[in-house]
């Protein structure tokens, strides 16, 4: 049995990733609570973004080139307004965050140091020592919001299960260190990022494996787009887990895609090199369906400047034997970025009264179909602000002391993966779609570890077997033709097991 926690009606925020704690610390001097299910700065997609964050802050650059950009790679299902509202305010929410004392890497004369990225037709993505953008940003953010009075964190509280009536958040249940706590508030933020723990091969921290999608689509919250999976191309091909990652940056400095052979198999595609992820990811994918291999060779293009430009990603290569300045590295896509999640408006509101989402588990309708390079970390810092004023906005209501409630055991996704990898990677069809619909169902609806993770891969696949064309990073190989006016989708954890009945042998379907 959970017990109640002495923060009665205060915010409550879960996640301590970019958007959770740019959320706290907008919302100061306001008082917070930040919860963490693993030690502060040490779990998390920010710690390892490598890239860095893409705004239109160079000279030959434009808010509206930024659009154009993010617009091309989302393949026409990108919601203009919110892009248009993004490319304008991300030169400031950077600005913000060198202010906060986040040490970009500067030119000579002071300004940002930006790199080129796939898919951008500009050099616009502040970084920092090269490839350690995640780690300098953490670093500020949580000495920040450790300096901020305002901000309670409790580390080692894993959020479990929002508690809901008539459609309105009234508390959420966690398991903190030793015990279940139980917590009285109105207004709940996840900030709980992506969902690759849920997929067997990914460069996401284990720990991501969408428990914040969980908690909104069990209280009954629209989640969109939850068939539009990221797959980055350049993952390193080595038996690691999760797959050490090779940044855009590296094409972006000049580095070429190879096959087996020695060819350069992305010569003829548009773009090239520089194409959108999900165009690169699948060549490749395409390269290893007819047995070959691909390689992305820095040689002629970085060579000897390799480790002192990408710190980091030269580190990762070492430890598996590799050097990237003498040898080509082994590359396949792997699940990166989820463009889905909980659906939000316009102020970062759910469909649920009193919930809020942001970074990565929140879908804005930003990244449209596939999710232009170093979008991310810049939309979860302008997004933050948006919710903190909204929060700010909604008034708490008087709230009954919660009841103690039972806590819901620990999720397990290690069932889920070998399922939804099959079905929802890179190419989707729809035979193998309905065929997992069932088995995901009976986890979903079954009490056991792996009940939430299936109930959000149940939600993907349902998702991946309506959209009956291929889109972005959607790929249907049975469907493999664009659609003429591309529509976003949304889905209730309800309509999942609904459909669940309706795509799939019958199952027997037992509600928690
Ligand atoms: C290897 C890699 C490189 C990347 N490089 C870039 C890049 O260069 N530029 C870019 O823009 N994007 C990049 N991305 C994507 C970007 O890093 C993420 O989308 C972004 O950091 C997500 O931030 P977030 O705050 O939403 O989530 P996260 O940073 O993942 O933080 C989530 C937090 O939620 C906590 N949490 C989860 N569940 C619970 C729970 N139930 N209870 C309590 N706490 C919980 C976690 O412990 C963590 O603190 C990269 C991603 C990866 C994996």
């Amino acid at each position: 049995m959970s017990t109640p926690l002495p923060f009665h009606g205060r915010p409550i925020i879960v996640g301590a990733g970019v958007a959770g704690l740019m959320t706290a610390l907008e919302l100061a001097p306001r008082p917070v609570v930040v919860l963490s299910k693993a030690p502060l700065g040490a779990e998390g997609s920010t710690l390892w973004a490598q890239g860095g964050m893409a705004a239109a802050l160079g000279a030959d650059d434009s808010p509206a080139l930024h659009a154009v950009d993010t617009m091309a790679a989302g393949d026409g299902l990108c919601d203009a307004a919110i892009v248009d509202r993004f490319v304008r305010v991300a030169p400031q929410a950077i600005e913000d965050l060198a202010r906060l004392g986040v040490r970009f890497d500067r030119r000579a004369d002071g300004g940002f140091a930006l790199g080129l990225e796939a898919a951008h037709s500009r050099s616009r993505i502040a970084h920092v020592g090269g490839d350690g953008a995640g780690r300098e940003l953490m670093r500020a953010l949580v000495a920040a919001a450790c300096a901020a009075p305002s901000i309670t964190v409790l580390e080692g509280f894993e959020a479990r299960r929002l508690l809901v009536e008539d459609n309105a958040v009234r508390g959420l249940v966690a398991m903190g260190p030793s015990e279940p706590a139980l917590f009285a508030t109105d207004r709940v933020v996840i900030a709980t990022g992506g969902i690759g723990g849920l997929y067997a091969e990914s460069t996401n921290p284990l720990g991501s494996f969408a428990q914040g999608l969980a908690l909104a689509a069990r209280a009954g919250a629209v989640l969109a787009d939850m068939e539009f999976v990221q797959f980055h191309p350049t993952a390193l091909d080595v038996p690691l887990r999760p797959m050490p990652l090779i940044s855009e940056a590296v094409r972006g400095e000049g580095a070429k895609l190879i096959d087996e052979r020695g060819e350069p198999f992305m010569a003829g595609i548009r773009g090239a090199e520089l194409a959108p992820r999900d165009v690169v990811a699948r060549a490749i994918w395409s390269l290893r369906q007819s047995g070959g291999r691909a390689f992305l060779d820095a040689r002629a293009a970085i060579g000897e400047k390799f480790a002192a430009r990408f710190p980091a990603i030269a580190d990762a290569c070492r430890a598996a034997g590799i050097d990237p300045a003498r040898e080509p590295m082994p590359v396949r896509p792997a699940q990166h970025y989820h463009m889905g999640g909980i659906a939000v408006d316009a102020e970062g509101r759910s469909s649920v009264a009193g919930l809020w989402a942001c970074g990565e588990a929140a879908s804005t309708g930003l990244h449209g179909a596939n999710r232009l390079a170093s979008n991310s970390l810049a939309e979860a810092a302008v997004d933050a602000a948006i919710v903190a004023r909204s929060i700010d906005g909604v008034k708490s209501r008087a709230l009954a002391p919660p009841r103690p409630v039972r806590t819901p055991l620990p999720a397990d996704p290690a069932a889920v993966r070998p399922i939804l990898s099959r079905v929802a990677g890179v190419a989707r069809d729809g035979e193998t779609l309905s065929a997992a619909i069932g088995p995901l169902a009976e986890m979903a609806a079954a009490n056991g570890p792996a009940a939430d993770p299936a109930a959000v891969a149940l939600m993907i696949t349902v998702a991946a077997l309506r959209r009956e064309h291929s889109l972005g990073a959607h790929y249907r190989t049975d469907f493999p033709s664009a659609p003429a006016a591309p529509e976003r989708s949304r889905l209730t954890l309800d309509e999942a097991f609904a459909a669940a009945g309706a795509y799939a042998p019958p199952v027997r379907i037992r509600r928690a």
